[in-house]
């Protein structure tokens, strides 16, 4: 069975030894409780690196107060073999204490991309990503890492982030990995009842009428949010966080649909915030 790490100090023990024969290393960064989506991260991981790294920790300063953290859905045995079938090699998962010791004092803060879509009501929620993900690169040294465009926002950023202080790393973009009946596999669908599952379907229906609008020559933003909220909006267990249109490298929204563009959603299903999203160029 893989082999699972919780210090810093063990993870670069295994590192160092393989980079020492030379081998390249993939990371997947992960809060957990996998499913296909992490997996299909996981299997690009393993098919372009000698060695992969699952890193699984529910990284606590990028949840605010009143959200989810102590309900967030864990099973490390699960994840376990999801990650031993999948041919990865380690799994580095560290408690809090060993992430953010005693007198921790050091954040990456980023400008600009974090401020819209998610960031409008998540403010705090980039930085400890940014943080994360920076600690992540530091203590396990890969060299390429995986993210899903499901979280297209948080894409953008880490390679932003990676490009402004000059982490030598590429930064793999994966695509969103859906149920059989369009939903978005997220770790989140969990605290859907059956009725909340059926009503998620409107994320995901959303989001193909707003792709197929812009795909038959709708270049006007405010008509395909428009179209895509109305749609949301008939689903009487949706609540619309955001629907916004936006540059897919500045996350700066865009008022004619042009160049490289994202087209995003939050929305609530009951208590549970779930998001969706398409890029397209044109
Ligand atoms: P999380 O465990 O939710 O932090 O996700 C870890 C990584 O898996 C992130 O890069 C996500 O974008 C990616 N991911 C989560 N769900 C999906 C999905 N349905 N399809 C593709 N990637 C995903």
């Amino acid at each position: 069975m893989i082999k699972v790490v919780s210090a810093v100090k063990d993870v670069r023990a295994v590192v160092n030894e393989w980079k020492s024969q030379g081998l390249s290393v993939g990371l997947v960064p992960t809060m957990g409780y996998l499913h296909e989506g992490h997996q299909s991260l996981i299997k690009r991981a393993v098919a372009e690196n000698d060695r992969v790294v699952v890193s699984v920790f529910v990284n606590p300063i990028q949840f605010a107060p009143n959200e989810d953290l102590a309900t967030y859905p864990r099973d490390l045995e699960a994840d376990k073999k999801l990650c031993d079938a999948t041919g990865a090699n380690l799994i580095f998962h560290p408690e809090p204490a060993e992430m953010y010791p005693d007198g921790f004092s050091t954040h990456i803060n980023m400008d600009g991309l974090t401020k819209e879509l998610c960031g409008k009501t998540r403010p705090t929620h980039f930085g400890g990503v940014c943080t994360v993900v920076g600690k992540l690169f530091n203590i396990v040294k890969p060299d390429k890492a995986y993210f899903g465009q499901k979280d297209a926002q948080q894409l953008a950023i880490i390679k932003r982030m990676v490009q402004d202080l000059n982490f030598d790393i590429e930064i793999v973009g994966c695509p969103i990995i859906r149920e059989a009946d369009g939903l978005a596999k997220s770790s989140r669908n969990t605290y859907l009842n059956t009725e909340e599952r059926k009503a998620a379907l409107i994320l995901s229906k959303a989001v193909k009428l707003g792709e197929d609008m812009v795909k038959n020559g709708e270049t006007d933003s405010k008509a395909v949010i428009k179209a895509m909220s109305d749609l949301i909006c008939s689903e009487p267990l949706a609540k619309i966080d955001y629907v916004d249109v936006v540059n897919a490298l500045t996350i700066e929204p865009v008022d004619v649909i042009s160049g490289e563009i994202l087209v995003a959603i939050a929305v609530y299903i009951g208590k549970t915030r779930l998001i969706d999203n398409f890029m397209i160029s044109c």
